[in-house]
């Protein structure tokens, strides 16, 4: 029997290029806020790596997908976790029928086809991937590959885009100064209303006055992080509402589930957010 570790490590690590999205014939829906398509194509050009700062589900994941079709470079996506160390990165070795293989990791397999590499939520990765990731934004880009000896170069149209909530950020887990000195850094926030609710409507299929609505009721709950909200809904939790209302659920009760109930346990601000339902819609 094979050992069991390094087959339940298959999944993760992008094997045989899964996980490499190639641009599709059409582009993925992105409403700009301001001159972030450019100034990201610009770093592109120049091979200077990004660093997306912003709240959960403001767009910044819509954002690189939609750049990396512009500029027609396959997308690498790497969510990081708590336990993602560099070799998770970089690659391992596999025994797979009594023979050992080498396994690219995803940032290997984006330095060695020069896709965008979108390390997304960087900070909850382990400490020690700093040593895979400062290499590659120095200005010779390489990928020392410690365990087979490679020091890879990354090829042209390499860049590494990495993602970092400051909202939810402690002490503890915050990039060093080290590190993020490294970045050009977009902030995104939650968009102008009107952008909001053009986005909601076509993203939640509502109309454009259900859409107003909806991110009325968005913006005002946002406000609850002065009474000790984390985090107030982003994008992704009001289209997500507007899908169930598409989908012929009641207004009320979409809220309900898709709006007020994922943002928080607390009784007392879910019954603020149920008012803010109740006199809003
Ligand atoms: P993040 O990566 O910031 O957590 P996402 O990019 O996944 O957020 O955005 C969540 C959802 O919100 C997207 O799937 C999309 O439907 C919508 N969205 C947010 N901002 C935009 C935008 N500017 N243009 C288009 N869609 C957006």
């Amino acid at each position: 029997r094979e050992p069991r570790e390094p087959r339940d490590q298959v999944a993760h690590i992008a094997p045989h290029h899964d996980g490499v999205r190639y641009p599709d014939a059409e582009a993925p829906y992105y409403l700009a806020t301001g001159n972030e398509c450019d100034v990201f194509a610009a770093c592109h050009a120049r091979g200077l790596p990004v660093m997306l700062k912003g709240p959960t589900g403001c767009g910044k994941t819509r954002f690189v997908e939609h750049m990396a079709w512009r500029l027609k470079r396959p997308l690498v996506t790497v969510a990081c976790h708590d336990d993602l160390s560099a070799s998770d990165l970089t690659g391992r070795y596999l025994i797979r029928g009594g023979e050992t293989a080498w396994i690219d990791g995803p940032i290997t397999v984006a330095a060695r086809l020069g896709a965008i590499c979108y390390l997304d939520e960087v900070v909850e990765a382990r400490q020690d991937t700093t040593v895979v990731l400062h290499p590659l934004t120095d200005d010779r880009r390489f990928l020392p590959i410690e365990k087979t000896g490679e020091l890879l170069e990354a090829a042209p149209g390499f860049q590494l885009v990495v993602s970092y909530n400051p909202g939810y950020q402690h002490a503890l887990k915050d990039l060093k100064p080290s590190t993020r000195q490294r970045f050009v850094a977009l902030q995104f926030d939650h968009p102008a209303p009107a952008r909001e609710a053009e986005i909601v409507a076509h993203e939640g299929g509502v109309k454009p006055s259900v859409a107003s609505a909806l991110v009325e009721l968005a913006r005002r709950a946002r406000r609850l992080r002065d009474q000790g909200l984390a985090e107030g809904p982003g994008t992704r939790l009001v289209v997500a509402t507007a899908r169930l209302i598409a989908g012929g659920i009641p207004p009320m009760d979409a809220c309900r589930v898709a709006l007020a109930a994922p943002l928080t346990d607390d009784p007392d601000l879910l019954a603020a957010i149920g008012d803010l339902v109740d006199a809003t819609l």
